[in-house]
Parts: C-alpha cells; structure tokens; sequence
C-alpha cells in the first residue's frame, strides 16, 4: 500500500515541493484525514464494478481513495497547476482520467460516454469546492446524466437544506429540487480540522440517491420549478401572496389562483415551507393552466 497524501505531512512536502499556494477564490480546502476519506468512499457504497466522477481532485487526496475503491476515476479539475502534482502523487494507479476543465462548463455525458463506456454504475464523488456548491449539483441532476448518485462533502448549512424536511426552517426550493431527482440523506458531519487550510463554516457529507422516476408526476416540470421557487419568494408570506407576486400576472389572477388552490386541499393561508414535494406537485399541475 502506498503512503497516503492526505496526511498533514505529506500534505505540506507535496505543495512545499511544487511551491503551491491556495486560491480560496476556487474553494481550495483540501482534504488531510485518511479516515474521513475512508469513510467518504464507504458511504459512496464502491465496488471495482463503479465508476466514479470526482470534481475537483485537488492534489490527489480523494481521488487515490477513489481509484483504490473504484473501476475507474474520471476527475475534473479547473486549476491548470494542479494537474502536474496529480501527474505525480497519482501515477501508482492506471485507472484515473484527470482533465483539465471547469465542471459547470464541461459536456460530462461526452465524457461518460468517451471514459467510462465500460462502466454500468457511476457515482459522483467529491469534496466540493464551496463557492458552487449548489451550481455543480444541479448541473449533475438536471443534465439526466446516467449516473446512480452523488455522495460529496459541503458546508454542512447548504446539505442541511438539500436533505430538509417539510415544515422545519432549511425546507426550501433548494431541498424540492434536489429532492425531486434524489433520495437524499446527511450520512455525517465533519470538523474543520480535517482541511488545510480549515474552512470558515462546518462542513457535512450528504448521499443523493437518483430516484428510478423524479419524487412526483407533473405535467410541465420547469412550471413546477418556478412555482416550488416563487411560493419561497418571502418565507414571511403565505402561498397566495408569493403566487401573487411571482407568477406573471399574478395579482390579476388571484380569484382563480385561490380557486386552484382549493380544488387541491391546498388552504392558500399556509406558508410553503409546509407543503409536500407531492404537494407542490399537484398545486403545479392545477396552475399550469393559468399560466401556459
Ligand atoms: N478533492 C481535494 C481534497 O479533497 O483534498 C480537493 C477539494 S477542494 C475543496 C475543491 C477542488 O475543486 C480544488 O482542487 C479546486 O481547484 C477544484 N475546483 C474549483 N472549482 C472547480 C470547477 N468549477 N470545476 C472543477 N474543479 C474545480
């Protein structure tokens, strides 16, 4: 077995021996506990039959975990210095792809197609760069890309509103989103002090497990979004009143929103953090509509 990067010691001999220097402004907090990456790709459930994703390799960390664990590591990463460390510290394993490319601009589904063909079962694996988080995650759902999952470490208040309950506070568009394409689950919470340098906010490791059909059946799903987003314009509004002022129109069509609303069991008093995803679902189909 070959000595692990994410030490502390390793750590500061590679980026001593390469001069290298962090750019929070590309969310650089690596990871420098071997433990917590254990636990990272048991969580993830790997097997030799997987392939992974990374975003963001960093100087290895993660990714030698991953290519230990997995068929086959395809990792995308934006900063140019990096890939001559990767050259480096991952040259013990012949099964990691790394290309140089910012993830939110990448055609990844080209890129299954040309690195990872052979591979059935592919989960995205990563600690992500906090600054786009939310962006990255997105992307990976809403591009229906063929991969089963996405288990990630990010700050623990972002992955506290994508895995939230209806009715409590972190319940929002973010949760209905993410929730509509996956399963979604906090699998643990980290300290700071498994980073270097240590982050400004607590981080955690969230495990979205792609639905076989998205949480509901809507008719039209980008009305759907805009909707779940609109009736969470103003946490401090009831339904009717977000409806009313973020849908187009809106304040002209109230008699036949409230009506909508009604038709569903839906009383237009309440707030939209109390409402279901199945909920927004049916509310979404009556409006259509109104709208479209
Ligand atoms: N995986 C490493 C680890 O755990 O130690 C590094 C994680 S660090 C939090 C985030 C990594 O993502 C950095 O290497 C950074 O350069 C890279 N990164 C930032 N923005 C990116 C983007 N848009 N596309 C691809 N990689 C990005």
């Amino acid at each position: 077995m070959f000595k692990d990067i994410a030490t502390p010691i390793r750590t500061k001999e590679i980026l001593k021996k390469y001069g290298f220097s962090f750019k929070k402004s590309l969310g650089q907090n690596f990871l420098i506990d071997p433990n917590i990456l254990k636990r990272i790709t048991e969580y993830a459930g790997l097997s030799k039959e997987n392939a992974v994703i990374e975003v963001g390799p960093g100087i290895g960390a993660l990714t030698e975990h991953l290519a230990r664990t997995s068929g086959k590591v395809l990792a995308f990463e934006i900063d140019q210095r990096l890939l001559p460390i990767l050259k480096d510290t991952l040259s013990p394993y012949d099964n990691v792809k790394v290309v140089h490319q910012d993830i939110l601009k990448a055609d990844v589904r080209e890129l299954i197609k040309q690195e990872l063909s052979d591979y059935k079962d592919i989960m995205v694996v990563a600690n992500l760069p906090y600054y786009v988080t939310t962006p990255i995650i997105l992307k990976l759902l809403g591009d229906q890309l063929p991969i089963n999952g996405i288990c990630v470490m990010l700050q623990k208040e972002v992955g506290d509103r994508i895995a939230a309950s209806p009715g409590t506070k972190e319940y929002g568009s973010l949760s209905i989103a993410i929730q509509y394409f996956t399963e979604a689950e906090t699998v643990m919470t980290v300290p700071k002090t498994v980073f270097m340098p240590q982050p400004n906010v607590d981080s955690s490791v969230i495990k979205l497990t792609k639905r076989e059909e998205p949480l509901v059946k809507v008719k039209d799903e980008e009305f759907f979004f805009t909707v779940t987003r609109s009736s969470f314009a103003q946490r401090r509004k009831t339904l009717l009143n977000n409806l009313t002022s973020q849908l187009p129109d809106g304040k002209k069509k109230k008699d036949s929103i409230i009506q909508a609303l009604e038709s569903v069991d839906i009383d237009p008093t309440r707030r939209g953090e109390t409402l279901s995803v199945k909920e927004f679902g049916k509310l979404s189909d009556v409006l259509l509509p109104l709208f479209k």
